[in-house]
């Protein structure tokens, strides 16, 4: 009889242990009210309202599972086996997760920062985004003379002690410098907003309004992210290669062919018909 109950209890211990991710849930959802329950099955609206949960009710935000920040997706790309993408998924996965699919990549939004970290390991091939709580303020300095330096106005931001990532001039439409800078700091330099002399010259700080196009990554080519959550191969912006432009073998004779179109312009062309056709969708939304 004992031999027996030892034989079989390992099985028993195994059980959990297979069915891990399920049981971690189940277990949790005991252990607290059923409203928890309610909210964990639906993520997406937790991400979406995170302000809104956020402290607006005692017992709710006692929860600690509830205050999350807004964890950016992730777009794969080249998927060729789904079985294997979702097995390798749920095996480093310990919350929930939702796969949506878009035009040329799946979307991953993942539930917990740890999953997201690890997610972003297992692929090759993927971009994201931001967390939004890393974003930097982006402010515009205006009449700032063309003739001061980036290199300049840098250094005395810093030396006013403001947290500078980039200084930008500004040029017009004919690639003529203006006398406005675009510059980037950190979240906590807010103050910049009510600098008035620069360089003893009268300036006034504004918040720099996002461009109406659509972001280009300038390592693939392709829209809505940039180079910097890019993981993905480079695509030159000249010839459509596999390179970075500044590898590109084309000689100045030979027409530049766009990746996205591959009709005979540079990538970064705005009269290109993807490109149109894009924004125009982005408008109707
Ligand atoms: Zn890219
Ligand atoms: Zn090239
Ligand atoms: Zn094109």
């Amino acid at each position: 009889m004992n031999p027996k109950n030892n034989s079989s209890s390992p099985q028993d211990r195994n059980l959990p242990d297979t069915s891990k991710k399920k049981n971690t849930r189940t277990s949790s959802v005991a252990l607290t009210p059923p409203y928890t329950s309610k909210n964990r099955f639906a993520p997406l609206l937790t991400l979406q309202d995170n302000d809104k949960t956020d402290g607006t009710d005692d017992e709710v935000s006692s929860q600690q599972s509830q205050v999350r920040p807004k964890i950016p997706p992730i777009y794969v790309y080249n998927i060729s086996d789904y079985q294997n993408f979702h097995t390798s998924l749920s095996n480093i996965t310990f919350h929930e997760f939702s796969i949506v699919n878009t035009k040329s990549a799946l979307k991953l939004n993942m539930d917990s920062i740890d999953d997201y970290r690890t997610a972003t390991k297992l692929f090759d091939e993927y971009h994201t985004y931001q967390f939004p709580e890393n974003k930097q303020l982006s402010v515009i300095i205006r009449n700032l003379p063309v003739n001061i330096s980036e290199a300049c106005i840098h250094k005395e931001l810093v030396e006013l002690k403001f947290e500078v990532a980039s200084v930008t001039r500004l040029q017009n439409k004919f690639k003529t410098p203006i006398p406005i800078v675009a510059v980037l700091l950190s979240k906590s330099s807010a103050a910049i907003y009510s600098l008035n002399r620069l360089l003893h010259c009268v300036v006034a700080v504004e918040q720099r309004q996002p461009s109406k196009g659509i972001p280009q990554c300038t390592n693939c080519q392709r829209f809505s992210h940039t180079k910097k959550f890019c993981h993905l191969p480079p695509r030159c912006v000249k010839c459509a290669g596999d390179h970075h432009y500044s590898s590109c073998p084309k000689d100045i004779n030979t027409p530049p062919k766009c990746v996205n179109c591959l009709s005979d312009h540079p990538a970064s062309y705005r009269g290109c018909t993807f490109y149109k056709e894009i924004s125009k969708k982005k408008k109707q939304l």
